[in-house]
């Protein structure tokens, strides 16, 4: 889930899943649809 968060006065995204902030809402959309630390498979 993306979260806002505010920064220096001005509103930040974040993924909750890696804690990544982004200043665009729909690029944090974007990591995080992509962020999978919940299976990290390539650590294996
Ligand atoms: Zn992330």
């Amino acid at each position: 889930m993306v979260t806002t968060t505010q920064k220096d006065g001005e509103t930040w995204f974040q993924c909750e899943e890696c804690g990544m902030l982004f200043d665009v809402r729909a690029d944090a959309q974007a990591h995080e649809d992509n962020c999978d630390t919940d299976s990290p498979s390539y650590l294996q």
